[in-house]
This record gives structure tokens, sequence and C-alpha cells, in this order.
């Protein structure tokens, strides 16, 4: 088998010469940094990734976490990975340096996690999504609260969710129940049950900021009642010290096909008095703010999707080079050498299927965060904006492409094994579990399919016609 991740040289050419990212450096706030620079961030993010990650794939799928004695126990290399990330900086890596950050191009911060995801989706969740609550937290929240959560989840001391979903509710988040009653110290507490929140309880962090859609008592119905809010798991005094374990518990795991070492909880907020929540931005405007995380973890599920097809491409390759079956068509002598299953067509066609898959959707979903970067640092307005509406257009089918055919491209793979492909003794069944979650979470397929062809598509056609 092969412990490469990602092909560098691959991954390299899509960044410069596909993308130029070198261009980026023409803009003010990279101009101090260099290619050298570039490089030296992504040879970290191999190293990390085959060091601290990959190892550690396996077992995290075989013993996944376990809820005991009210606490969530993860294998413990789950921890020392969090700690190898955290402390290389890739949590605040494409964060301003006067924050405490590396002021990263944004392509080079997901080129990064692409190794992440390659050597292990699961564990890479944590980070995934602390990168993204912490973005939330950085775009909307008031400065106090910025001042109290930011750093901690910037360096790794608090990690971050995203709580959406509930047991009743997931698609339709304009219908979820939970609700906030205002609080007289300007604060809220928070009633109701989250399901299915990724991270939602661990012992990896000393904190756990959950981003939290609910309703205020007497808010509009619908997606225009819906507001966001910042739950610590433990409260945090101003002075930014840990205070008293806030009303927020874990009510259960949940047991999944794939995705195993992530944990998948459900979490009821105030079971006693209320869960203490802080309004972020304004009342009623929550879920236009949570489009910012929904909109990032979209592109990175496609990531993690096109990685995870990746990853089944190259190990189907190194098991077609080495194993002996079979004769060529053109070969009638039975004593003649069996030759190596790539050199028959039918499995030359499987891996070519698998080739343009990955490498097509790992492509396209870095040419998205390329927009993104273009969208926030386009030194000119019009490029921004155009580079924001492309985004925007695209996003639905940059999460659904590599999440339905990375699947088939981690099916195939196991096609490619033969029986070898269906035992637990290779990594590819784990590959297809593992990817089988992308099509589901973070908008199903169909709800990307409304999105483009229900709003997108229109506004687009809208506005092409007013313009000519
Ligand atoms: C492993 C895992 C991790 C997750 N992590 C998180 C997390 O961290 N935070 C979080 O908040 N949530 C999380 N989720 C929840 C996830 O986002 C939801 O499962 C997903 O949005 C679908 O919601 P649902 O499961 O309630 O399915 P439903 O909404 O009940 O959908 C069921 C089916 O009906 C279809 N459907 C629904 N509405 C429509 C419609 N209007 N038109 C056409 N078809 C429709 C769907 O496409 C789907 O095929 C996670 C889920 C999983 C499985």
């Amino acid at each position: 088998m092969t412990d490469s991740l990602l092909n560098d040289r691959d991954l390299k050419f899509q960044l410069y010469e596909v993308l130029d990212i070198e261009a980026l450096l023409e803009r003010p706030r990279y101009a101090e940094h260099d290619r050298a620079v570039f490089d030296s961030v992504l040879d970290t993010a191999h190293d990390l990734a085959k060091h601290y990650f990959a190892p550690h794939n396996q077992k995290g799928d075989a013993e996944e976490p376990v809820f005991e004695d009210g606490r969530v126990r993860l294998i413990p290399e789950t921890k020392t990975a969090w700690d190898a990330f955290a402390d290389a900086g890739f949590l605040a890596a494409h964060h301003d340096a006067e924050d405490g950050g590396m002021q990263l191009p944004e392509v080079v911060l997901r080129a990064c996690m692409a190794y992440f995801n390659a050597a292990n989706v699961s564990t890479t969740a944590y980070p995934f999504l602390t990168i993204g609550a912490a973005n939330l937290v950085k775009s909307f929240a008031a400065p106090e609260l910025r001042e109290r959560f930011l750093p901690p989840m910037m360096d790794g001391r608090f990690s971050g969710t995203m709580a959406l979903t509930e047991p009743g509710q997931g698609s339709a988040l304009g219908d979820i129940r939970t609700t906030a009653k205002p609080a007289e110290d300007g604060s809220y507490r928070l009633f109701g049950q989250k399901m299915f929140i990724s991270g939602g309880d661990h012992e990896l962090t000393e904190n756990i900021v959950h981003m939290v859609l609910a309703r205020i008592e007497g808010a509009p119905a619908g997606a225009k009642g819906i507001s966001l809010f910042l739950v610590p798991k433990v409260l945090v005094n101003s002075d930014g010290e840990l205070g008293a374990r806030n009303d927020v518990a874990l009510a259960g795991l949940l047991h999944k096909m794939g995705y195993r070492n992530t944990t998948s909880t459900v979490l009821s907020f105030g079971e006693g008095d209320g869960a203490v929540g802080y309004l972020v931005g304004k009342p009623h405007h929550g879920l236009a703010y949570m489009f910012q995380m929904m909109n990032e973890a979209r592109i990175g599920v496609g990531l993690g999707a096109a990685t995870l097809a990746y990853q089944s491409y190259v190990h189907a390759l190194s098991y077609a080079r080495e194993r002996p079956q079979g004769r060529l068509p053109s070969s009638k002598d039975p004593l003649s050498k069996q030759v190596r299953i790539i050199q028959h067509a039918d499995v030359r066609r499987l891996l070519l299927m698998q080739k343009a898959y990955a490498e097509g959707s790992l492509s396209l979903c870095l040419y998205a965060t390329s927009l993104a970067e273009d969208a926030r640092t386009a030194p000119d307005p019009e490029q921004a904006r155009q580079a924001g509406e492309l985004l925007d257009l695209l996003t639905p089918m940059v999460k659904s492409y590599p999440s339905r055919y990375g699947v088939i491209a981690s099916d195939l793979a196991i096609q490619v094994l033969g029986g070898a492909g269906y035992t637990r003794e290779y990594l590819l069944e784990q590959f297809y579990r593992d990817n089988r979650l992308n099509p589901i979470h973070e908008g199903t397929e169909g709800i990307q399919a409304i999105d483009l062809l229900g709003r997108k598509l229109g506004r687009a056609v809208a506005k092409a016609t007013h313009c000519s």
C-alpha cells in the first residue's frame, strides 16, 4: 500500500500554474511573504498530516468515541494531532498578523487542509469546525465577545462547533425551535435540543464554543426570526478565566457509518435555568450570519470529498501496480507470467475514472477558495465583486459534485482491489464509508439543487438580462 497523501506536484501545479497564487504576493496584505513561505507552510502541513493524523485514521474508525461517566473518551492520538495542528499555527493561519495570525492567503490554508483531510478526515473535523466558528466570531461578534473568545479559538485552547440541526429540523432551518429568553444582564438563556452536532463534546480543549441558531421569544416565524448565539460549554469571565459549567449537557453520542472519530452529539441546552448565550450581531439576522460558516463548510465538505476520492485513487493505483493477476488477451501461454492488474484495460478504466473525479474535484475546490480569496483581498473592487458573485453561484456545485463523484471514486477503488477492497485490512472500505457522509451534511444534494436552480441561477439570469 502507499503512504502518499496527495501528490505534492499535483497540488503545486494547481496552486502555482493553474491559480497563479504567486500573483497574490503583489497584494499589500501578502507583501511580507514569498513563494518559499507558501512552500514551507504546505510542506509543514504535509509533514504534520503524515505524522500526527494519518497513523490513527484506522484506529479512530475502529475505536469510536464513547460516552462514559458523563465524559467523552476519544483515542489519545486525537489530542496529540489537535495540539500539533494548533502549535504549528494552522488555526490562526489566515488571520491578521496583528491578531496573532500568519496572514496567509485563504487558498494556501485550504490547500493545507487538503493534506489533513487526506490523512484523517475525522480528526481534521475538529480544527475545520473551529476555524469556521472563529471566522464567524471575528466577522459578527461585538468587540468584547470577540476579545474574550477569539484568541483562545486561534491558539487551540477552545474549539468550536456549528449548532443548527435539531431532532425535528434538518434541511428546514427556518423551522428551528430552540428558544432564547433575554436575561437582565443583556445575555440570553437558551432552551432546546440540537442534534448531529459534530465536535459537540470532547476533552481535546478546555472549552467548546457552540455557535447556535435559536429564536428569541416572540420572534417572527420562519427564517426571518432566527438569531445567532455564542454559547460556551464553560462560562468565561470577563478577564478570560474559565468560570462555572454552562447549562449545556451531552444527551448522547450518535453512532455513524463513517467519520467515526468525530463526535456526533445530541446536546441539551437549558435542562436547568437555561444555557447562557450571547447574541452575535443583530437579532433575527442569525441565518444570514451563519451562511458565512455554512458556505465555508460547503467548500470544505467538497474539499474533504475530493481528498477522500484522491486517497482512494492513490491506494487503488498502488495496489494495481503490485497485484499480479491473469494475462492479457493477446497472451495464450498458460505458463507465461501473470501481468499486474494495472495492465488490464478494465482496471485502467476504473483508475482513470477515479483520477478524473479526484483531480477535477480538487481543482474545482481550490478554484473556489481562490475566488473566496479574491472576494476578500482583490485590490480592484470590481474583481472582488465578480469573484464573490461567481463563488456564490458555484458553491452548491463545489459542495455537490465532489461529494457525489467522490463516493463513486471510492466505490471504484474498492472494485480495483477486488475482494481485498471489501475487507477491513485495507483502508478503501473506510474511505467509502467516510465519503458517504458528504452528500448528506451541510445541505443535502437535493437542497444544493434547490439553492442552485431555485435561487442562484434565477438571480444570475435576471441580473444578466438586466445588464444587457
Ligand atoms: C455525520 C453528520 C454530521 C453532522 N454535523 C452537523 C453539525 O456539525 N451541525 C449541524 O447543525 N448539523 C450537522 N449535521 C446535520 C446535517 O446537516 C443534516 O443531517 C442535513 O442537513 C439533513 O437534515 P436531516 O438529516 O434532518 O434530513 P431531512 O432534512 O429530513 O432530509 C431528508 C431527505 O429529504 C430531502 N428534503 C428535505 N427537504 C426537502 C425539500 N424542501 N425539497 C426537496 N427535498 C427535501 C433531503 O434532501 C433528504 O434527501 C450532521 C449530520 C451528519 C449525518
